[in-house]
């Protein structure tokens, strides 16, 4: 077979060898020139985070290393997509420019813009299946619109998955002579956050495909059977904590898919509830991907129109209180400042911090969402929009808005022994586990004996948990009666 001559991979949200039929295709070739754009321009309020942009350091360092070890490098720009790549495919006289599909509104605005300028000079574009299990327009309802509630998608996930496993090449083609003095170095990006609050993540994550995949056969190892029930226990780490490892490419879910099979059998025959509800939630984030590629809206507005007149109210106080953890609700402010300490929260934890603050707080959710977006680590505009808007009570299989979480009992209930929220609120450690969810009921002796002055040393709770259910009900009332008159 004669080889094709040089092209471009452009790399973006794939740092890894498997699973990634971009590389795959473009090791075909006699030379290659994988690039990456830092890209700041095109998207809007949604450029990286700062925690994201931490991992987005990291991930290039280990990514350019581990393309060195087969003999190539990994080429980094700043700019817009369009304008660099057709630069450089005229230096390095590419016939084409190969990429996986990426699926948020931004990415797709700069691929249909540098198709446009590539057809222009001739050179061939390639895209192929991104971070995905399946195309992403392979899951349609029978008339042709897109689901809109999980079950029947995952039943069509079901019939339609299969199963498409790449090895990581074990070498790849040269650098062309032209590339090789191209480019800025990492550090020149200035991704690293200016204050030292991103230090103390190297204590939690290590960055990069093999950690993602130890982390990955450790789980389906040990943790997988028990996942059903240790996942609503945030104290427990019953979770994959995978989530950045995904958003970043450094795993694809197939190479979970893969194992989970040779392991247990077919995905659509597991009868093992942990084990299949692991994999429904691998599928949640397919299904969020689905919603933001068919709504590409509503990382900004939400899904269903009528919650457009909810008078959902911003509060830079409270918002303040939230964001720093210290309302008063102990299991709320553990959440936030696991947020903060680790550039991650336990999913339980995101749903209770998100009710709260448009429930209780009565504050937008996007101010939410973009809070979340500036400290996970994960931040991910699919699942983060999915996850507000369904704790608002407004996009898709949502949760319903008149089902208000009590943050007292949701916190007796996840958090019995109160073990979480002494690791995030050592403060209230002393407290005994029936108090420690509710520090302001605690008789004065117990108080007293656990170090505890309220409103010196942990606040009193900043909003009523009665009222504010009752005011939020009243507010979306309205707002189903505005919107049918
Ligand atoms: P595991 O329980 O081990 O699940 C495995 C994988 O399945 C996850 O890594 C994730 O890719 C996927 N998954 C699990 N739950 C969900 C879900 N509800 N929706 C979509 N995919 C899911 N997830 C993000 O990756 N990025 C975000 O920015 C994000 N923002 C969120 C905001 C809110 C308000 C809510 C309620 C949820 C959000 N989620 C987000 C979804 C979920 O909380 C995280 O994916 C999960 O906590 C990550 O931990 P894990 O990897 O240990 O998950």
């Amino acid at each position: 077979m004669s080889r094709k001559k040089t092209a471009i991979l452009w790399v973006r949200n794939d740092f890894r060898l498997s699973d990634n039929v971009a590389l795959w295709e473009a090791s075909k070739y006699e030379e290659l020139a994988p690039v990456y754009i830092w890209n700041i321009h095109d998207t809007g309020v949604w450029q990286a985070g700062a925690a994201s942009k931490w991992w987005l350091h990291h991930t290039l360092k280990k990514f350019q290393t581990r393309l060195k070890g087969l003999g190539t490098n990994l080429i980094i720009f700043r700019g817009r997509p369009e304008h660099e790549i057709s630069k450089i495919a005229k230096k390095i006289n590419a016939s084409a420019v190969l990429m996986n599909e990426s699926y948020n509104p931004y990415d797709r605005g700069s691929e249909s813009r540098l198709q446009r300028d590539l057809d222009s000079i001739d050179i061939d574009m390639q895209s192929f299946q991104g971070s995905l299990l399946c195309p992403i327009d392979h899951l349609l309802k029978k008339d042709g619109s897109p689901y809109l509630v999980y079950t029947p998608f995952w039943n069509n996930f079901l019939k339609k998955y299969e199963s498409r496993h790449y090895e990581a090449p074990s070498k790849l083609p040269k650098l062309p002579r032209q590339a090789q003095s191209m480019g800025c170095d990492v550090d020149s990006l200035g991704l690293l956050p200016s204050k030292g609050w991103h230090e103390k993540f190297h204590r939690y994550w290590s960055v990069g495909e093999e950690e993602a995949e130890s982390k990955q056969k450790h789980f389906i190892a040990r943790a997988i059977r028990s996942y059903k029930i240790d996942r609503d226990i945030p104290a427990s780490d019953g979770t994959s904590m995978l989530s950045p490892h995904f958003h970043f490419g450094e795993i694809h879910p197939q190479k979970i898919f893969s194992d989970i099979e040779a392991k247990f059998g077919k995905i659509g025959s597991i009868e093992d509830a942990s084990i299949l509800h692991f994999c429904k939630e691998i599928v949640w984030r397919e299904f969020s991907y689905h919603l933001l590629y068919h709504f590409p809206t509503t990382s900004d507005a939400p899904l269903r129109e009528n919650f457009k007149q909810y008078p959902w109210k911003m509060n830079n106080e409270l918002f303040t209180r939230w964001r720093k953890g210290k309302t008063g609700y102990p299991i709320i402010d553990a959440g936030m400042r696991q947020l903060w300490s680790m550039g991650w929260m336990h999913n339980r934890l995101r749903m209770l911090t998100a009710s709260f603050l448009v429930k209780h707080l009565g504050i937008p959710w996007q101010q939410g969402a973009k809070w979340f977006w500036d400290t996970l680590v994960d931040a991910d505009l699919a699942c983060n929009t999915q996850g507000w808007q369904w704790t608002a009570g407004c996009g898709a299989d949502a949760s319903p808005f008149f089902r208000i979480f009590n943050p007292i009992t949701q916190g007796e209930k996840i958090d019995p022994k109160g073990e979480y929220i002494s690791r995030w609120c050592p403060e209230l450690a002393g407290l005994p586990s029936e108090w420690i969810c509710k520090p302001w009921q605690a008789p004065t002796g117990i108080l007293e004996r656990a170090a505890i002055k309220l409103g010196v040393n942990y606040p009193l709770p900043i909003v009523d948990h009665k009222e504010a259910r009752v005011q939020a009900l009243w507010n979306y009332g309205k707002m189903k009666k505005e919107s049918k008159g």
